[in-house]
């Protein structure tokens, strides 16, 4: 965090658009070092030893905080700068930004999936026994019933689990196709690891 412009009063202007002074800042949204002269966002906050800027790579902050930059486009944030920015994206340009780390946001959430369990701690939603951290699990979808509305919920499985679970009458997830979906919604997952969890899975019909 660094000291606003006018020394910390109330008046600090909400945001700050410009080239970093030096590498000392990171990136509140991706955790990474700022560059120095690289394009940053700061957005000020109240903390308990004052006001001050919390900083974001530009693009970084186009992507997970897009109504934050587009006010600060209106604001002409550039204009607090200690450092002027020089030439800046067009809000276009990152608006578009926005929208394909959206898009890949969501191409990822695309249920079925395989990922690889991130920690110890969750159990099979089918057996309730722990997944191991670093297992190839199954996520499907499960109905899950608010009122008078259905809505499909993600559930992570065993692979082993996953011929049984289709089963359940509260699975949203067809049998039919699996393998397919699961090769085409999980990104980050090696075709041979597909293949060991097809394996896992064994025969569907
Ligand atoms: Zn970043
Ligand atoms: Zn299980």
């Amino acid at each position: 965090m660094s000291q606003p412009p006018n020394g910390g009063d109330a008046s600090a202007a909400p945001y700050v658009i410009e080239k970093a002074r030096s590498s000392r800042s990171r990136c509140k949204t991706c955790r990474r070092t700022i560059p120095k002269d690289g394009l940053r966002i700061g957005l000020l906050i109240e903390g308990p030893y004052g006001t001050g800027y919390l900083w974001h790579h530009l693009g970084c902050a186009a992507r997970r905080l897009f109504d934050r930059v587009e006010e600060a486009y209106e604001l002409k944030a550039w204009e607090q700068a200690k450092a002027p920015p020089g030439q800046l994206p067009s809000l276009d340009e990152l608006r578009k930004l926005r929208d394909t780390a959206e898009q890949s946001r969501q191409k990822r959430a695309q249920l079925p999936y395989v990922q690889v369990a991130p920690s110890g701690r969750a159990k099979c939603k089918h057996c309730e026994q722990l997944i191991d951290k670093g297992a190839l699990r199954v996520v499907l979808g499960r109905e899950v019933r608010f009122g008078d509305q259905v809505r499909v919920g993600p559930i992570a499985v065993h692979p082993r689990c996953v011929a049984a679970e289709l089963q359940a009458d509260d699975c949203a997830t067809r049998a039919e196709g699996l393998l397919d979906a699961l090769r085409e919604n999980s990104q980050a997952i090696s075709a041979e690891q597909i293949d060991a969890v097809a394996a896992e899975i064994g025969d569907l019909d």
